[in-house]
């Protein structure tokens, strides 16, 4: 296995200014694998779900390439459900109901099949788990990713800080990172961050693109300027998916590799925030990918200006 995830496979229920969904296919695993899968086939994802996640959606994702032996089908038991709903501004929004369902006493069975992976993508969850499928493979991956949220530095902050120090690359947004690092400016928050153990910090800022901090070097991509976002949910676990299944795909983790990889991150992300869900995400296909990260060249490529 080249790529293994973990993280989340839910049921998601969204309210936006532009409409609402009721229980609808969701997760961190499920938008970070789906993402990846456009670079990355031979991978596989470490979840649980209930026995009333629908089977369509596991085949659409065994379809991309996805193996599900790691995904874990309690019988009698509900998916992980979350509701959510955004603000005017789209860029904050409120968590209505987090029903933790199977995901409240997950094991994280690794199987056998899974071992040995060269990347590992841990999606948000608890960071005890996260460590845990750690511990559990018996080769340590030749990059593993991580991503986590505020919630766990609010509850769980030892525990966090012992999972980040395990990790090479960290992915979390501005607020994240300033309330992680103690510090408001991102430079400084970047170096106080990756004293705690990885050597490499991505700060995502929404709408605003992304930065990319390494030893001295920094690189910022930007966000493609949208006329309409419907729905954000999922962006910043495509936009990891993205990102993880690039470097995988192309087994290269040099700083210029990474920056290719942040442009697909961002690429698929931009796609899903344009529907509700996975939706999007399910209806593209390469050469689209192709083109949107195409744009994002384009975007901010300019020569050396000349001095008269
Ligand atoms: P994002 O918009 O990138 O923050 O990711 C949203 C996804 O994360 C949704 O599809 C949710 O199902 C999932 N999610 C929300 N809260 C949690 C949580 N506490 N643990 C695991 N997954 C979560």
């Amino acid at each position: 296995m080249q790529l293994l995830t973990v993280g989340s496979v839910a049921f998601d229920a969204i309210e936006t200014p532009f409409g609402k969904t009721d229980k609808i296919v969701g997760g961190a695993g499920t938008f970070i694998s789906l993402a990846s899968s456009f670079f990355e086939k031979n991978q596989g994802l470490i979840s649980v779900v209930g026995d009333d996640f629908p089977t369509e959606t596991m085949t659409e994702m065994e379809k991309r390439g996805i193996n599900l032996t790691g995904l874990q089908i309690k019988k009698g038991e509900k998916s992980f459900f979350w509701s959510g709903k955004y603000h005017n501004d789209m860029n904050s929004r409120d968590t209505l109901v987090t029903e933790l369902n199977v995901l409240e006493h997950f094991d994280p069975i690794v199987p056998e099949s899974y071992q040995n992976s060269n990347y590992l993508m841990l999606g948000n969850l608890s960071p005890q788990v996260q460590r845990q499928v750690i511990e559990r493979l018996n080769n340590r991956p030749k990059l593993i990713a991580m991503d986590t949220m505020n919630f766990w530095m609010d509850i769980a902050l030892e525990e966090l800080k012992k999972t980040i120090a395990l990790v090479d690359v960290l992915i979390i947004n501005d607020e994240e990172a300033r309330q992680l690092s103690g510090d408001y400016s991102l430079v400084k928050a970047a170096k106080t961050i990756r004293e705690m153990g990885p050597k490499y910090l991505i700060i995502k800022k929404g709408e605003h693109g992304a930065l990319l901090f390494h030893e001295d070097n920094i690189f910022f991509a930007p966000a493609l300027p949208l006329e309409e976002v419907f729905d954000p949910t999922g962006a910043g676990d495509t936009f990891a998916g993205g990102f993880m299944g690039y470097l995988s795909a192309t087994d290269d983790v040099s700083f210029d590799n990474m920056k290719r990889a942040i442009i697909a991150g961002s690429a698929l992300a931009s796609y899903t925030v344009e529907k509700f869900g996975t939706q999007k995400l399910m209806e593209i296909n390469s050469s689209m990918l192709e083109e949107r990260m195409n744009e994002f060249v384009k975007l901010s490529e300019f020569s050396a200006p000349v001095l008269v």
